[in-house]
């Protein structure tokens, strides 16, 4: 490895260990993913320098690639199996999509801004994520020809959870979401099993809005 590499697996190390392990997340499958993924690569040349520290960046286009915590934290109220097929609404930068993708079978992420949607694309091809498929579109409308899928993730805020998501769970399937107002949301875990929807509320958060059909207008 050269050094420029080494160092940024050092100051991975160090996010991993101060920000996560840290603040209770437990699960090994996500924090050996946090370890593996080169968050410095998901962001510009400008700002790798900052890519381990403890808040969200800007990716371009008024949107930010989230805090690692806060990454971590989704990533694990997913509760995610090998063979689990996810689907991701809001790809980004496409970190959130990589750490999940170390974890799981198959990753199906959806961007509405073509821009970050090509430039995810190209990044997930270089480092060989070829088993993330992604999509331009608006994700609101959930992906149903792929669908039921293990767990939904959705990383942009909304009004509601959009039905169209909820019904392209598959039984025994999670859904982490950010729902609220533009200011402001609550990280709502749905587990859906035989008996229906269960909800739980993980805290609040904030992100950048969920533009669409079943989320927010321009
Ligand atoms: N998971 C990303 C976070 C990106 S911020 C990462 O790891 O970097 C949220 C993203 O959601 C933005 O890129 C935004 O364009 C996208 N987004 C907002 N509404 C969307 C919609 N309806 N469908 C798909 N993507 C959407």
């Amino acid at each position: 490895m050269d050094k420029t590499a080494l160092k940024f697996e050092r100051m991975r190390e160090d996010m991993v260990e101060n920000q996560i392990i840290s603040r209770g997340i437990s699960d090994p499958k996500v924090i050996a993913a946090m370890l593996r993924v080169p968050r410095h690569l998901f962001v510009s040349d400008a700002l790798m320098d900052q890519a381990y520290g403890d808040f969200p960046l800007p990716i371009g286009e008024q949107q930010t690639i989230s805090q690692p915590y806060i990454v971590a934290e989704m990533t694990q109220a997913l509760n995610l199996n090998e063979e689990d097929r996810v689907l991701e609404i809001g790809t980004g930068s496409g970190y959130q999509a990589a750490v999940i993708a170390e974890i799981v079978y198959r990753v199906y992420t959806i961007e509405r801004i073509h821009e970050l949607y090509v430039r995810a694309r190209t990044l997930f091809d270089k480092l060989q994520y070829f088993n993330i498929v992604t999509r331009y579109s608006d994700g609101t409308l959930g992906w149903a020809a792929e669908s039921p899928f293990d767990a939904i993730i959705v990383t942009a805020g909304s009004p509601a959870v959009p039905d169209f998501l909820i019904s392209q769970l598959a039984k025994g399937g999670r859904l982490v979401i950010p729902v609220g107002n533009q200011d402001s949301q609550d990280l709502i875990r749905l587990y859906k099993d035989d008996k229906g929807i269960h909800e739980t509320n993980l805290g609040a958060c904030r992100f950048v809005k969920l533009v669409g059909e079943q989320g927010w207008k321009e």
